[in-house]
């Protein structure tokens, strides 16, 4: 069971007000609380040791390299990656993405082809088109159905001996589903072709095995996972992170530098050009040890309550109608009330103290699927109660009443 009053103490922010009203926060897909346990983290690095690392010989470059160095341990074991330097330190799901969008640059050709869902988020659909732009490799798309689901048996027609990369979100942002990632690797990989998957929704709610996967490359941000902004990870096969050419130059990523010829450092250094963020780094491995401690399956469960327990109340609004209703999904609500705009009661509510996403959500393409200019999205995490969502239901009512 899950202590959630206790849990809230952790969180320092949860104690302001906004508007004069207690915050309400219901905007965790788009980023997530930090516990006081990863701010200490935080103000103890630069407080006790900030140095830069992997470059000097004195004590607190010492300190600070192998704090980082343990992050990249904690986030291998968190995701069972075979080797510490199968983890890529990023800025983020975005940079990740763009660092192997980049490197396939030069492994594709015209002909090749590209695979991605109908359900992604920008940063997983513009990075694939360039990519198409700079090769002449064509972007495929898997379609979704009405309820949220990827429609899996037109995967089968679009996989053939051509496709290189299938790329697809574990948890869709928009609508929370949580998609067959299993079989898609497995269908992909029986043509020959590489599959990245966005772990960006799917690190907050649950714990990646990459291994069991057999997946070739899985991002996720730090700030989605209690952790800060600016840093993310990207796990690759060591073959494939071999196979890929480094994304920037600069220091760090080197072995030996003459005007003639660079030869690159291995991995992960090949990928880390320049300075990194090392409390970024470290913060994130803490926010990893936070969640563990709570437990994924803890949160899973009691995040699904959530999730259920606002569904329901939601249904019982006139009016309402909810996007994404798939059998499997997090704790993701994107939903629309008659004719009312979604940035109007996003409005209202944000002067009652509650955050909610209103918009596309980086999810355009899903909402010309559902022909809507956007939702109102609750995202819900563990630290969430029921009485928010009893408070949120009200004054979504009040909003309701306000604005029809
Ligand atoms: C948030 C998100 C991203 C982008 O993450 P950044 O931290 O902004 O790089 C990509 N994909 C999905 C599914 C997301 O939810």
């Amino acid at each position: 069971m899950l202590d959630v009053q206790k849990i809230r103490k952790d969180f320092p922010i949860l104690n302001r007000k906004v508007n004069g009203k207690p915050l309400i926060y219901f905007d965790n897909a788009a980023t997530s609380q930090t516990p006081q346990q990863v701010i200490d983290v935080i103000v103890d690095y630069y407080s006790n040791y900030n140095a830069n690392i992997h470059r000097g010989v004195h004590a607190l470059s010492q300190e600070a390299t192998d704090a980082y160095e343990q992050a990249r341990q904690k986030i291998q074991t968190h995701v069972n990656a075979k080797h510490a330097h199968e983890i890529i330190f990023t800025s983020g799901t975005t940079h990740g993405i763009n660092l192997v969008a980049n490197g396939f640059s030069s492994l594709l050709k015209e002909g090749d082809e590209v695979i991605v869902s109908a359900l992604e988020h920008h940063s997983n659909i513009v990075p694939w088109q360039m990519l198409c732009e700079r090769t002449g490799a064509t972007l495929k798309i898997i379609p979704m159905d009405d309820n949220g689901d990827l429609i899996l048996s037109e995967l089968d027609t679009l996989l053939n001996e051509n496709t290189k990369l299938v790329f697809v979100n574990h948890i869709s942002n928009a609508l929370g589903t949580i998609n067959p990632i299993e079989d898609i690797i497995d269908k992909a990989h029986n043509v020959g072709a590489a599959v990245l998957v966005d772990g960006a929704q799917s690190c907050p709610h649950l714990k990646p095995d990459v291994q069991s996967l057999n997946v070739d490359f899985y991002v996720c941000s730090a700030h989605k996972v209690c952790g800060p902004t600016g840093i993310g990870m990207l796990y690759g096969k060591e073959e494939w992170l071999n196979k890929l050419p480094p994304y920037q130059g600069g220091g760090e990523m080197i072995a030996e530098v003459t005007f003639e010829k660079t030869t690159y450092a291995g991995l992960p250094h090949k990928f880390e050009a320049g300075t990194p963020n090392v409390c970024g780094g470290i913060a994130f491995g803490a926010a990893i040890d936070y969640m563990n401690a709570i437990g994924f399956e803890t949160i899973a469960q009691y995040e699904h309550e959530l999730l259920e327990y606002a569904t329901h109340q939601l249904q019982q609004i006139e009016g309402v109608k909810i996007y994404g209703t798939a059998k499997k999904k997090t704790s993701v609500i994107s939903f629309n009330v008659a004719n009312i705009h979604p940035y109007d009661i996003g409005t209202i509510l944000d002067k009652m103290g509650i955050a909610v996403r209103t918009g596309h959500h980086c999810a355009q393409p899903i909402m010309d699927f559902y022909k809507i200019p956007g939702t109102i999205r609750a995202s819900f995490m563990f630290y969430n109660t029921k009485e928010e969502i009893d408070t949120f239901i009200t004054a979504l009512k009040k909003s309701i009443l306000m604005l029809s």
